[in-house]
Formats: C-alpha cells, sequence, structure tokens
C-alpha cells in the first residue's frame, strides 16, 4: 500500500514523490512529504558533510534523513523505499509498525537532529527554522505578582474543542492567560504554592511556523481520553497582527510610535547618551564610495 502516489502535474511532468507505507509509517511519511516541501529546511540539511567522529550511519537520523530526502528530489519516478530511514528512527526509539502522534515525532526528528549533527552552528540554524518565541507569563490567583519567563516551542500546541474550530480561534486562545489544570506554582510573593494561570504572549515567528492541533480530549461523559474528530478550518495566509490582540503580543517586539520614544527619551528627567539613526535606501543617494 502506498500513502501517496506519485502525482503529475498538468503537463503529466512527475511532481512529489510516493512513499511506501510499512505497517503504520503513514505518519511519518506526511512529515517525510513536509521536509521534502520545505526548500529551506533541505538546504541546510544539505549543507551538513558527516565527519569520522559521528555516530554510526545506522543510527544517525540527520544522515538517513539527507539521504532519503536527496532521493525523493532526484528520482520521482517512482515510489520511494525508505526502510533505512525507519530503521534508524526504530533505533533511535521511534519504534516501527507502531501508531505514533505527528507532533511527537516531528519534535524528536528535530531533537536528533540537534544531538546528532556535529555541527552546532547548523544545528540551530535547522531549529531556529521552527523556533517560536514566546513570553510565558506565570499569575498568582492569590496577589496577582506576575512572573515572566522567556521560552520557545517548535511547534505551537493549539488545543481545539469538540464543535467548529478555526485555526485563528485556537491561536487567539492559546495566547490567552488561563487557568493550569490542578495546578498550583509557587508564588514568589506568597511564599507557598497558590492557584496559577498561565498566559503566553508571542516574541518572535520563524519562517516555518509548525502548528499543532492538539485532537485529544478529555471526555467527561466517559472519563477517558477521546479523540477530535471535529472540522479545523484553516485560511491559505495567517496574519498574526489581526489574530492578536495588542496585549498578546511581547512589548519586546511591539514597534515604538515616535511619540513613545520622544515620551521615553526626549524629557529632561530621561535624557538620551547616544542616538543611532540608521539611512532608508529609499530616501537619499548614497555616495559613490
Ligand atoms: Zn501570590
Amino acid at each position: 500500500m502506498s500513502t501517496s502516489s506519485v502525482t503529475q502535474d498538468e503537463y503529466g511532468a512527475p511532481g512529489l514523490m510516493g512513499l511506501s507505507n510499512y505497517g503504520l509509517s503513514c505518519c511519518v511519511n506526511s512529515l517525510l512529504q513536509s521536509f521534502s516541501a520545505t526548500q529551506e529546511f533541505t538546504e541546510l540539511l544539505n549543507r551538513w558533510q558527516m565527519s569520522d567522529t559521528d555516530i554510526p550511519e545506522d543510527c544517525n537520523t540527520p544522515l538517513q534523513l539527507q539521504r532519503l530526502l536527496r532521493k525523493m528530489q532526484s528520482d520521482k519516478s517512482h515510489t520511494a523505499h525508505h526502510e533505512d530511514f525507519l530503521r534508524c528512527l526504530d533505533r533511535n526509539h521511534i519504534q516501527l509498525y507502531v501508531q505514533h502522534d505527528v507532533d511527537e515525532v516531528f519534535l524528536s526528528i528535530l531533537n536528533l537532529i540537534q544531538q546528532q549533527i556535529s555541527d552546532k552552528e547548523l544545528a540551530q540554524e535547522i531549529k531556529q527554522l521552527y523556533k517560536i518565541t514566546v513570553e510565558q507569563n506565570l499569575q498568582c490567583q492569590t496577589c496577582f505578582y506576575l512572573t515572566k519567563d522567556t521560552s520557545y516551542f517548535l511547534s505551537l500546541p493549539l488545543p481545539i474543542s469538540d464543535c467548529s474550530n478555526t485555526v485563528e480561534n485556537c491561536i487567539h486562545c492559546f495566547f490567552e492567560l488561563q487557568d493550569i489544570t490542578g495546578n498550583f506554582c509557587l508564588c514568589e510573593r506568597c511564599g507557598e504554592r497558590k492557584p496559577t494561570k498561565q498566559g503566553f504572549k508571542l516574541v518572535s515567528l520563524p519562517n516555518v511556523l509548525c502548528l499543532h492541533l492538539k485532537r485529544s480530549g478529555y471526555s467527561l461523559r466517559s472519563g477517558y481520553t477521546k479523540k477530535l474528530n471535529c472540522e479545523v478550518k484553516f485560511p491559505e495566509v495567517l496574519d498574526f497582527q489581526t489574530i492578536l490582540r495588542r496585549d498578546q503580543i511581547s512589548e519586546s517586539t511591539q514597534e515604538v510610535s515616535w511619540k513613545d520614544v520622544e515620551s521615553t527619551f526626549g524629557g529632561s528627567r530621561r535624557c538620551a547618551y547616544m542616538l543611532m539613526y540608521q539611512r532608508r535606501q529609499d530616501k537619499m543617494p548614497q555616495s559613490s564610495n
């Protein structure tokens, strides 16, 4: 059985390359198609050259992934066999013939790349491609003391409801302050564990934004986890400026107005010591040298 067949575009030229399905590899296959379609990812991975000090080939995830993606992109005439890659994942504790959660596999592959690529600078560049930086806020519900911390996600975990959803709504809800289920956090001001609310503010978005739709929900009726099969509408283009309120975006990335600059640094009490002006390419001619 093949999860995706070789497709042909309107001129009859081969398009995406299909992948064979080994047991329950469809989740890994769909990830491989996404990696293959992400040019920035394949370009970065292709820059890496294995050295003698790297871990053996058969359990080297970035090497096996690099080989497979090259194969997928070079010969599109037939379905690709990728047992070597799946066996490599199996040696790295992502078992063959087991149904996996796509987000777990995605994060595991990115982690394995970080651990197994000897060129750490390149590994960071690959991580940076997906890195969503957020400001995490924890608010004590007794004294309202607020703790701020910067953290990041490689995929944004979006809870969905069991009725109609849109990706925009899910993102908006993710950034709202909400109760931490059944959890108390240590409040510095109260000096003890108190009911706490958690919220996030967006600091920066990556070049490739990965959204994880959390389709596992808790059923009050049965007391078990259930799969949420409801529809989630998603747009062709996501505009975070319209999805998030101004207070859901961290102040460290908000564009400040000229009025803000004047009121902060222009007065006699908070006088500036240095001013830097950047040339606007479109306004003034540059000197010939
Ligand atoms: Zn408190």
